[in-house]
């Protein structure tokens, strides 16, 4: 039976990226544990779903309250955040530079009218403004004319939403987890998780880890917190898979990167076509991603389960040739100009996709202390600054909504990694990835 840690105890967290760095810092706030985050990488790591230049911050959230009310809880804190930045002069990790929600040919779907609405009476309204017209977008953003025409003609912008550059993020909770007393084990020998290391005598008893150079690690309590990686680091029972999703960067010219700047993130009709972007960076980078139901996975040989390949083993990889073609086609129609641009840069990057698209923070039904924090399913950066506090809830053993929106699903159904259900990154069939050619504008 899960028992909750007693003051005093030795907590390890494998993984310090989002959720593994959030949970150490709520831990640490409370004085009574000794908190140790393990990770394969220097923090950020390279390839962790949380390491990018930007994510999107929108409490947007459709017919989901739960991760709504997240997310507006967390909006203060990123606020609070940058006046912590500017405090040491350093740039802002939030930009709330709006959302632009767009429809498609005149009407909303079902995911921008329930935002609206649960937005409206959760007392948040004066955040929204409404663009009912195609001239009513254009006037406010001509950078977007052609989207207009092509059918995006109706959008609502939220206000107090925009982006978090999600790197910088990182390295700053990291630093609040330093003074708060958290110590950190990094490298690809010392701080890769290998395997949990459990008592013979009794194999539901988690003793600590074992990680990569051999070395054992006793721990009162373990949270895996490895994001994608997560499912091939222990049996998960089908709980999490996996998945992989493109990443896109142009570098738009001098004149179409002095429009994009001062812009808010896009969503366009997102329910159905799955892409959003960003502002232009400081850097000059336009970044665009896709964001679709199944992703590509990458079974494992031994047992077929979905491991993440990255650039960090494979510093070639590129995206699947058959995700660039689909974001050309549709990037044709919702942002005509990037068919004149090449991708300067393109990554797979990883979800750790629960059955359902909930997060699955859980004490393991087979262990009597290992928590499981994972599950992000692509949607978990933007409450980086409060998804802490809620996991500390379960490692204590407190009952709430989240606790329980987040529990060890009894069925779980997610499909197995085979290529009838999910595209295989590497493959002939459209999984190969584009080459740097392929990668250039085509027109
Ligand atoms: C393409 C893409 C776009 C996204 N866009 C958004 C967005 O716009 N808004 C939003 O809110 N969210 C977004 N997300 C989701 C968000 O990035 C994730 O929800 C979040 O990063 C999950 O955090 P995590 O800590 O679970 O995983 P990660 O950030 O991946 O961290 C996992 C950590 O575990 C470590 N680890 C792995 N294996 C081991 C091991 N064996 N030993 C030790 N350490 C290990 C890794 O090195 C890493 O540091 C996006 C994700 C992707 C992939």
């Amino acid at each position: 039976m899960f028992t909750p840690p007693k003051p005093g105890s030795k907590i390890i967290i494998v993984g310090g990226g989002c959720f593994g760095l959030s949970t150490a810092y709520a831990l640490a706030l409370k004085k009574k544990y000794e908190v140790v985050v393990y990770d394969r990488q220097p923090i950020p790591a390279p390839d962790a779903a949380s390491s990018d230049i930007n994510k999107c911050v929108r409490y947007d959230y459709g017919d989901q309250l739960l991760y709504m009310r997240l997310t507006m809880e967390a909006m203060s804190h990123w606020h609070q955040w940058n006046k912590e930045r500017a405090a040491e002069n350093d740039t802002p990790v939030f930009h709330p530079s709006g959302v632009l929600i767009m429809g498609y040919q005149g009407k909303y779907g079902p995911y921008e009218e329930q935002s609206m609405q649960a937005i409206r009476e959760a007392g948040y309204g004066h955040a929204i403004e409404q663009l009912l017209t195609p001239e009513a977008i254009v006037e406010q953003y001509p950078q977007f004319e052609q989207t207009v025409k092509n059918g995006y003609n109706i959008a609502y912008l939220n206000k107090e939403g925009g982006w978090c550059n999600s790197s910088e993020s990182v390295k700053h909770l990291h630093g609040k987890c330093v003074k708060e007393g958290v110590r950190f084990v990094v490298g690809q020998e010392q701080g890769c998780f290998q395997r949990l290391w459990v008592d013979d005598s009794n194999s539901t008893t988690v003793k600590g880890i074992i990680t990569k150079d051999g070395n054992q690690h006793a721990a009162d309590m373990v949270v895996m917190a490895s994001g994608a990686w997560t499912a091939s680091l222990v049996d998960v029972q089908d709980q999490l898979l996996a998945t992989g999703h493109v990443v896109m960067h142009f570098r738009p010219d001098e004149s179409t990167r002095q429009t994009m700047t001062d812009q808010p993130v896009w969503c366009a009709d997102i329910a159905r076509t799955g892409y959003y972007g960003f502002p232009v960076n400081s850097n000059g980078i336009l970044k665009i991603a896709h964001h679709f139901n199944k992703g590509y996975v990458h079974p494992r040989a031994t047992d077929g389960v979905s491991i993440p390949r990255t650039q960090v083993d494979h510093s070639k990889d590129t995206i699947p040739i058959d995700g660039l073609e689909h974001a050309r086609t549709a990037l044709a129609e919702i942002l005509p100009m990037t068919s004149k641009m090449d991708i300067t840069y393109s990554r797979v990057c990883w979800y750790s996709d629960s059955i359902d698209g909930g997060f699955l923070i859980s004490p393991h039904p087979s262990y009597d202390n290992l928590v499981i924090a994972s599950g992000d399913s692509g949607h978990g950066m933007k409450m980086m600054p409060v998804i802490g506090f809620k996991i500390r809830d379960v490692i204590e053993g407190v009952d709430s909504d989240y606790t329980r929106a987040w529990a060890w699903r009894a069925t779980p159904k997610n499909e197995p990694n085979s290529k009838d259900t999910h595209a295989t990154l590497g493959d002939e069939q459209g999984g190969r990835f584009a080459t740097k050619e392929e990668l250039r504008a085509q027109s």
